[in-house]
């Protein structure tokens, strides 16, 4: 994590303090409240179930490792009391419904096979890793029903430690599987539950920062700073207004500790900004912005996702490259090595992918800013814009006629 923040900050500074209030709001509806996700309700109220499931069963894990430190036994049973007895309860039928719900998600990667889901930049670790982070929600879940059910076997044999605590509305269906066992079968299989959902958990914990499943986290900070300007509103490039300013009025004084910029658009992650590279970290691969996107749906070669897929791979491999040496060392690479002409070419800037991102990503500024770079610095763009472009300079309009020409329509 200390390394993914490094890398986010390797990106150009902007100021994102402004404004708290809308901030914290935006942050409750989106990432809390999960606001952007009922576009697609059945998909909402199972992620809604993970999303729960994930954070308040965390209250039960922490009794389990109180529990396993110190050998104690259901510790907050007795301080509790019948609240106790209803949390459990909660929390079993939490750990069931993500059950359901992974089982759901899997039906539909690999049953319905929503479109989504697939597409060129989902090959080898971005499918492996939705993969993986099903499969392991569902081991661990089992785990904990698992362990409740030997528990309330253990509990009915009276077995010493075992003390009467909790209510189980789900396991107690699995509870008459074990009730022929012995104390000593009934507990080696209780400590394997309890060391599968430990060390479950802390693999778990330890693959997050290397997965998509990392929004979990990522997904607080990322809303928090959001662009709050109107949607349709693309960012000036200050440099240019300064430039285009002091060459028209020979008199305006450059702003105090202004340099003239050395370059224009973005080459390489490091000129997009901080925001930018925490979208990237923060993307879920949901491929909501592919499925909504006019380039990728009249089958151009551009998807939003694969946007910020490339910029977090290029972001992780300079990252690397940092590592190594110490210091950025040239690999002769760049961020368009990652994304073709084609692609940004591709965009409408219709912002619909930005307008659908349950996370508020923005994959459009990361296009925008590349064809900048693309126009600006390389005065490389498609053979239509450079007319268009000679034509303004030429004519001052983006048609091929004179300026005197204009109002020979009203000669009839
Ligand atoms: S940018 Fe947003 S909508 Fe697109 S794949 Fe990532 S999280 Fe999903
Ligand atoms: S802004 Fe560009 S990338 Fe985003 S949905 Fe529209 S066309 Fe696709």
């Amino acid at each position: 994590m200390v390394s993914i923040r490094r890398n986010i900050l390797l990106g150009r500074d902007i100021d994102l303090s402004d404004n708290s209030s809308e901030r914290w709001k935006t942050m409750a509806m989106v990432a809390i409240g999960q606001g952007k996700m009922f576009t697609r309700p059945l998909a909402a109220v199972m992620h809604i179930f993970v999303y729960v499931g994930f954070i308040l069963i965390n209250m039960e894990v922490l009794e389990i490792l109180i529990d396993g430190v110190f050998g104690t036994h259901r510790i907050f049973a007795s301080p509790l009391g019948i609240i106790y007895d209803g949390a459990m309860a909660f929390f079993e039928i939490l750990a069931f419904l993500v059950i359901v719900a992974c089982v759901v998600f899997l039906f539909r990667r690999y049953i319905v096979k929503v479109k989504r889901f697939s597409g060129f930049e989902m090959r080898a670790f971005p499918v492996k890793d939705a993969t993986t982070i099903l499969f392991v929600e569902i081991v661990l879940m089992s785990c904990l029903l698992l362990l409740n059910a030997v528990d309330k076997n253990l509990q009915n044999l009276q077995a010493e430690h075992y003390i009467q605590a909790g209510t189980f509305p789900i396991s107690s269906f699995i509870v008459p599987m074990f009730s022929h066992m012995s104390v000593d079968s009934l507990e080696m299989i209780e400590r394997i539950a309890w060391w599968g959902h430990i060390i479950g958990i802390l693999l778990f914990m330890n693959y997050l920062p290397y997965s998509k499943h990392f929004h979990i986290i990522m997904a607080f900070p990322n809303t928090y700073y959001s662009n709050l300007n109107a949607k349709g509103k693309l960012n000036n490039m200050e440099s240019v207004t300064t430039e285009v300013k002091l060459m028209m009025d020979p008199s305006a004084q450059p702003p105090e500790g202004y340099q003239a910029p050395t370059s224009f658009g973005v080459k390489d992650v490091t000129d997009l900004t901080w925001k930018n590279l925490m979208d990237a970290y923060t993307c879920t691969e949901c491929g909501r912005c592919t499925s909504v996107c006019p380039a990728n749906t009249t089958g151009k070669l551009l998807s939003p996702r694969k946007i910020m897929m490339d910029t977090r791979d290029r972001l992780e491999e300079v990252g690397a490259n940092i590592d190594k040496n110490k210091t950025f060392v040239d690999d002769n690479k760049n961020l368009h090595d990652y994304i073709s002409e084609q692609e940004l070419w591709a965009c409408t800037t219709c912002q619909a992918c930005v307008q659908i991102c349950p996370v508020n990503i923005n994959p459009m500024e990361i296009i925008v800013e590349m064809r900048r770079f693309k126009v600006m610095e390389q005065s490389s763009a498609p053979q239509e814009l450079n007319s268009m472009f000679t034509n303004i300079e030429n004519n001052g309009a983006p048609w091929q006629m004179a300026q005197s020409a204009r109002f020979d329509w009203s000669q009839e």
